[in-house]
C-alpha cells in the first residue's frame, strides 16, 4: 500500500486498513515509495524529512490496531551507485521488508528506446535485477516485468534473458511478488506474466503477494487470482515477512 506521502496515491492510512478488514485480510503491508538523492527524479515519491514522519503514521497504525497485522514496509528504487545511500536509510527504522524496484528513472532506458531495441532492454533491464538482488538490501523484487510497458516484444523473446536474474534470486534468497495491479492497467495482466512465475518456480525462487494499492479500493484486490495461479503453477507457499525474516505461509491454508 503506498500514502500520500509519494504524491501519486490516495487516502488516509486509517481508509487503508478499513479496506483491508473489510476484505478479510490478515495482514496488510505499507510500502510507500522511498527517498532518493537529490539528482534522481523526485515526482513521485517522498522527501528524506518526510521519512519520519512515513515511518511513525505506520507505527501509530500498528499501535492502535489489532487486526490486520499492520506491516513496515518500503518501496525503494535500485539504482547503481545509490548502495549505501538506500543501506543506511533501510537500516535507520525497524522495516519489516524492503521491496527493491527498477523504475524507468534515472535514465537508463532511453539508449534502448531511441533504437528500440526492445531486447537489450529487457537484457539491460535484467542485468539491473540480478544487481539489486545481489545488493543484499532488499527481500522482495517488485513487479519484474514492469517493463512490458515500454518493450513491447513477445514473452519468449525476453523471458530467456529474465533466466540470470531469477538465478541471482535464488542464489540470494530475494523473492518477487505478484503485483495484482497490472490486471487493473492496459496490460491487463499480473506483473510478472504467467510464465515468468513458471521460470521462477522451476528455479525455487520465493514468492510474495502485492495489489499495490494507491487507493484504499484497491487494497487486496485480485489476490485470490494470483493465489490460484501459484497453486497451479505448483507452489506450496508464499512468503511474508516480519522485521525482515521471510516467512512461509502453505497455500493449502493449513
Ligand atoms: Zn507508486
Ligand atoms: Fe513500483
Amino acid at each position: 500500500m503506498h500514502t500520500t506521502l509519494c504524491r501519486h496515491a490516495v487516502g488516509t492510512v486509517d481508509d487503508y486498513i478499513e479496506q483491508a478488514r473489510a476484505r478479510g485480510l490478515e495482514a496488510l503491508g505499507f510500502s510507500c515509495h522511498n527517498p532518493m538523492p537529490e539528482w534522481y527524479d523526485l515526482t513521485a515519491r517522498m522527501r528524506e524529512e518526510e521519512l519520519p514522519t512515513y515511518v511513525g503514521w505506520i507505527q501509530a497504525a500498528q499501535a492502535r490496531t489489532e487486526s490486520p497485522r499492520i506491516l513496515l514496509g518500503l518501496e525503494a528504487d535500485y539504482f547503481p551507485g545509490t548502495e549505501d545511500y538506500l543501506r543506511k536509510q533501510t537500516t535507520r527504522y525497524p522495516f519489516d521488508y524492503v521491496i527493491g524496484s527498477i523504475h524507468p528513472f534515472g535514465g537508463w532506458m532511453a539508449p534502448y528506446q531511441d533504437r528500440e531495441d526492445y531486447a537489450g532492454l529487457w537484457a539491460a533491464y535484467y542485468d539491473l535485477m540480478a544487481q539489486s538482488a545481489r545488493s543484499g538490501l532488499f527481500d522482495v523484487i517488485a513487479h519484474p516485468d514492469l517493463v512490458k510497458h515500454w518493450a513491447p516484444i513477445e514473452v519468449e523473446d525476453w523471458l530467456p534473458l529474465a533466466r540470470k536474474a531469477l538465478e541471482a534470486l535464488a542464489e540470494a534468497e530475494v523473492a518477487f511478488e505478484i503485483n495484482t495491479s497490472g490486471l487493473r492497467k492496459d496490460v491487463e495482466e499480473f506483473y510478472p506474466r504467467r510464465e515468468f512465475v513458471e521460470m521462477a518456480q522451476e528455479l525455487g525462487v520465493a514468492v510474495t503477494l502485492g495489489s499495490d494499492a494507491h487507493k484504499p479500493d484497491d487494497v487486496g484486490k485480485d489476490l485470490e487470482k494470483a493465489l490460484k495461479l501459484l497453486a497451479d503453477i505448483g507452489y506450496d507457499s508464499y512468503a511474508t515477512f516480519e522485521s525482515r525474516q521471510r516467512r512461509g505461509v502453505p497455500l493449502d491454508g493449513s
